[in-house]
């Protein structure tokens, strides 16, 4: 009988896990540049619209897919269902989390500081540093693999990418409680680096 105290460590270290694996597969599967797949295919369109999201069905699915995979694998290695269940379940969670995170930031404004750093953390990736600042939840991995980037406002973002959030639904233009943080710059050559991964 595993303790409640070991299920929520699990538990915990799952969600952790997930964490890294947001940063790692970010990084290194939807930004590679090497491997053709179909992830970044479907990331590289996520940049070039970012309001282009996979359904929630779809990813769901996958996710259910994934627990249920690591369910069975460690009930065959610890015996023990219980015990098998916390680790993918927290990983799972943790997921279903990062999803809600980046849905969030790109479509709706912020009404906390952390959400507006959040939402300027994730801006600079897109549209100014799109090999770095992998992180969505949060730096952590950034700053323990050296791809952190701090970003500088004003941040520009290209006027046709804007999020919805920032504009002024009456004039179009950039709404005042984002004019400290944000510009809107016309052609996506007017920020830095582009922000389409080749
Ligand atoms: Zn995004
Ligand atoms: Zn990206």
């Amino acid at each position: 009988m595993t303790t409640l105290l070991a299920l929520l460590a699990n538990f915990v270290a799952g969600a952790l896990t997930w964490t890294f694996l947001e940063w790692l597969l970010h990084g290194q599967l939807f930004h590679t540049r090497k491997l053709r797949n179909s992830f970044a295919k479907e990331h590289a369109l996520h940049h070039a619209d970012p309001t282009h999201m996979v359904g929630w069905p779809r990813k769901l699915l996958g996710v259910a897919f994934v627990i249920g995979v690591g369910v069975a694998v460690l009930r065959l290695a610890l015996g023990d269902f219980e015990a098998a269940t916390a680790f993918p379940v927290g990983l799972g969670l943790m997921y279903v989390v990062y999803e809600s995170v980046h849905r969030i930031i790109h479509m709706k404004a912020p009404r906390t500081a952390y959400g507006r750093w959040l939402r300027l953390q994730h801006v600079q990736h897109h549209f100014h540093t799109p090999r770095r600042n992998f992180g969505v939840t949060s730096t952590v991995w950034d700053h323990v693999f050296g791809t952190y980037v701090p970003f500088t406002t004003p941040l520009a973002v290209p006027r046709r990418l804007a999020m919805p959030w920032l504009l002024d639904p009456e004039t179009g233009e950039l709404a005042d409680a984002y004019v400290d943080d944000y510009v809107l710059v016309r052609r996506t050559r007017d920020v830095p680096e582009s922000a389409v991964p080749a």
